[in-house]
């Protein structure tokens, strides 16, 4: 048996990015959409894929549903990119503007993927630790970009996993103190209703990241989209892989983008309204610290969390995301919020699991 020479040096050391999605009765750790999407909506899709030719290939831009998201935005096909989910988009972001020679500004603790990305293509990493409210430290990161040579910075509102917004001043005291790209990356703003989209008109340098994956139920199908100047979306056109977002994919996106005023709005509302009752009822819970969140998800602290992360699946098939060795997040746990059944489950086992019971009842 004949060897085979080593892989790029840039993979060596680099662990695989692990989601740790393990089969649960509970699944609380990815923060999906609880709900599959509509019946109607459904039926909406199966009727046009009875008309899809699947010998074709798909439109490579997928410009009808770059029309629709644009048109939803108050934006024109130019400024619009999708992709196959935004991890896809993420790594283009790298592509794009990181690499040998560049440098991009990571604000930890948050999504891990940006990090991964940046050893990946060889890109240099500034770390600038959030506050310990987890906001971003917004005079540090100016000071840091006066001095010239950052090329990407990227801002997570709500950020994942502490569920905290950036504020808007932030944002444009960031976007006016270089020419960096600043990559707002959005996937959770639906549960905020507090994107910064409209800074777009004003500021070439904002590129702002959104999934179909969490408020519209589609992480299954693999669908994001980047919102940016001409100028930036041009150059992702370049380094994108051209059918990266295949026509199936392209049809159902279309079809539920058709439904966010209507059932999507209804379901987000819905889970900002159990994400509240949740975040109050792990406020009464002793033993408990927990981060209020604009996002699906609640940041939660217990003593011994990676013993209660075990004994919440193993002992009660609850599944929910482990923190607790991340930098900046000893002894978090991250829950999804999930049906109103879901969330019972969930907080009837971390009761048993912490031995304690709610000192308050909720109003
Ligand atoms: N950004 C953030 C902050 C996320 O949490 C996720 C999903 N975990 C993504 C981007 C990518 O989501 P997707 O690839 O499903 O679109």
């Amino acid at each position: 048996m004949g060897s085979v020479r080593d892989s790029n040096e840039r993979l060596s050391g680099l662990e695989p990015y692990d989601p740790k999605y393990l089969p649960a009765e509970v699944m609380l750790s990815a923060n999906e959409s609880p709900f599959d999407i509509a019946p109607e909506t459904r039926e909406r899709v199966e009727a046009r894929l009875g008309e899809l030719a699947f010998n074709r290939y798909p439109d490579p831009l997928a410009n009808g549903l770059r029309d629709g998201i644009a048109a939803s935005c108050g934006l024109e096909r130019g400024n619009v990119l999708v992709g196959n989910g935004g991890d896809e988009l993420l790594f283009d972001v790298f592509l794009a503007y990181g690499g040998p020679g560049r440098t991009f500004i990571n604000l930890p603790p948050t999504f891990s993927v940006y990090a991964y990305n940046a050893h990946l293509t060889g890109t240099g990493i500034v770390d600038i630790p959030r506050l310990d409210d987890f906001s971003v430290d917004v005079d540090a990161v100016v000071a840091r970009l006066s001095e010239g040579d950052i090329d990407l910075v990227v801002l997570t509102s709500p950020n994942n996993p502490t569920g905290n917004l950036i504020s808007e001043v932030g944002c444009r005291r960031l976007l006016e103190a270089s020419d960096a790209l600043i990559l707002l990356d959005e996937a959770y703003i639906e549960f905020a209703d507090a994107s910064l989209v409209s800074l777009l008109a004003e500021h070439e340098n904002l590129l702002i990241l959104r999934t179909f994956s969490k408020a519209f139920s589609l992480a299954g199908v693999r669908v994001g989209y980047l919102l940016g100047s001409r100028k930036v979306i041009d150059e992702f056109t370049k380094v994108r892989q051209p059918y990266s977002v295949d026509a199936v994919s392209q049809l159902i996106a279309s079809c539920v983008l058709e439904d966010r005023d209507t059932v999507v709005h209804e379901r987000v509302a819905g889970t900002v309204a159990r994400r509240e009752e949740l975040f109050r009822r792990l406020q009464d819970m002793e033993g408990v610290e927990v981060w209020p969140s604009a996002a699906n998800f609640l940041l939660i602290r217990v003593a011994n969390a990676h013993g209660v992360w075990q004994e919440l699946y193993e002992g009660h098939s609850v599944l929910v995301r482990d923190f607790s060795s991340s930098a900046g997040l000893s002894d978090c746990l991250r829950v999804t919020v999930g049906t109103e059944e879901e969330n019972a489950a969930f907080l009837s086992a971390l009761e048993k699991v912490l031995g304690t019971q709610a000192v308050r009842p909720s109003g």
